[in-house]
This record gives C-alpha cells, structure tokens and sequence, in this order.
C-alpha cells in the first residue's frame, strides 16, 4: 500500500559538509493489514520517518509510492485530500479541541460539505466506536473533563472517522500511565485487525511495540528488522 524506495533525509548542518543525515537510504513496504512497531533511541529519526509516510514532511531523496501514486508528483490539493481520506494520524498529545465536546472533536475530520448520507453515516460510525471504546456515557463531555486515556481513545476515534487505510501514530501512550497505555495499545491492535487497516505505531515502549506483528529498529538512520 506504501512503498518507499531509498528514502533519505538529511539537515543543512554548519559543522559538516554532508550535514546531519536522519534516514539514509530507507526502504520499506506497508500492506493492507500490516502492523508495524518502530523503536529506537530518541533524535533517531522515528518521527521523521512517520511524518514522511503521512505526506508531513518530503524526504531529502528517493521516492514513495502511495497505493500506486507517486507522493512527489502529488499537488497540495491531491495531497491534502490523501491525508483526510486515507491517513489517520495520532499524536503523543490528543490535540482534541478545548472547545468543542467528544462526538464534535470526533467528527472534525468529515468534511463540511459531505453529503447528508455521509454524514449520518459518519455519525453513526462515530457512536459505534465511541461505544466499542468505552466512551458512550462521555460524547458530551469537553476533553478537559476526561483523563489523559481518555482523551487519547477519543483521537483514536477521530482517526478512524473517515476509513483510512492506515493509522500513523507516534509515541499514542507516550504520556498514559502503563493501565492507561495498556488499555490505549489493545484498542489500536483490536480495531486494526476489525477494519483491516495498516497500523504504524512509533514507541518507545518495548511492550506496545510487542502488540506489532512485524517490529523495526531505526538507529543511525537504517531500519532493522527484530523478533
Ligand atoms: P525521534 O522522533 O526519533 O525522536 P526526530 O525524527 O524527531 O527523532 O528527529 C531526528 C533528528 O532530526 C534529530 O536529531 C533532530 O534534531 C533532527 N531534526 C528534526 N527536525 C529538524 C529540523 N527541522 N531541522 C534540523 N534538524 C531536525
Ligand atoms: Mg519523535
């Protein structure tokens, strides 16, 4: 489904010539399906990486393929419109809106001018997972009266809203106590393998990244398979 080819990344750095290389000749194929963990020392390189895979931020060389569409020929319109539609991304900090309540910051990535359909069927979507989440008796709530889980399981939502076809999440329990991060890892794992999704999961934690079928390494800019 993705596909990077000798993908590169380095900064301008005034100490060096070469300059400071984060990812040096990176190659890796995500599928449908697939869960991924990448650890590794922080400053390695694990979020550039997975900022890359969700169109952030443009490597320095080589070339993705994004289900068949080569990302550097993309417009920021097309772009744009392939992260809202197919990417699902979840940050360490919610980045939930103070102002608006649970089912409403879920909901935010449907776009205003879906159809009447789509959106009862966003609504529909959304009180289904918020359920399967645990979340059913709190949709009204503002995300400064629920716990940090709680809040992080409402970004889970709201990274499933619109059916990406993967879900790019760094460092997801990074700031949950270990039941929070626990219960927040379990629920990515089940409703990964529910939606048949690719899920990408970036972490420093040894037992979220365990959850993972298939398990990297990125250190000193190459990226290592482990068991
Ligand atoms: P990780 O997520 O593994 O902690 P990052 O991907 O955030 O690592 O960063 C990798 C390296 O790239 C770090 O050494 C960081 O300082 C460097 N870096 C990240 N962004 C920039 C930038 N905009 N300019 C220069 N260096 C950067
Ligand atoms: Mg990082």
């Amino acid at each position: 489904m993705i596909s990077l080819e000798k993908i590169s990344k380095h900064y301008q750095s005034k100490s060096s010539q070469k300059g400071n290389i984060v990812l040096d000749e990176i190659s890796l194929s995500i599928n449908k399906n697939d869960s991924i963990a990448i650890v590794g020392p922080s400053g390695s390189g694990k979020s550039t990486l997975l900022n890359i895979l969700g169109t952030l931020d443009v490597p320095s060389n080589g070339s993705m393929k994004f289900q068949d569409a080569a990302v550097d020929l993309l417009d920021d319109k097309e772009l744009s419109l392939l992260r809202n539609q197919k990417v699902g991304f979840i940050f360490q900090m919610h980045h939930l809106l103070p102002q608006l309540n649970v089912l409403e910051n879920v909901l935010l990535p449907v776009i205003p001018n879906a159809s009447k359909k789509e959106k009862k069927d966003a609504m529909n979507r959304a009180m289904k997972l918020l359920k399967q989440v645990g979340l059913e008796d709190h949709i009204h709530k503002f995300p400064t009266q629920l716990s940090g889980g709680e809040c992080q399981r409402v970004t889970v939502v709201r990274a499933m809203i619109n059916k990406p076809d993967i879900i790019l999440a760094d460092e997801p329990t990074g700031s949950l106590d270990q039941n929070s991060a626990a219960q927040v890892g379990d629920l990515l794992i089940e409703l990964q393998e529910e939606q048949k999704i690719a899920l990408v999961v970036v972490t420093h934690s040894l037992e979220l990244a365990n959850k993972m079928k298939i398990k990297y390494r990125l250190e000193k800019g190459k990226l290592i398979q482990f068991n």
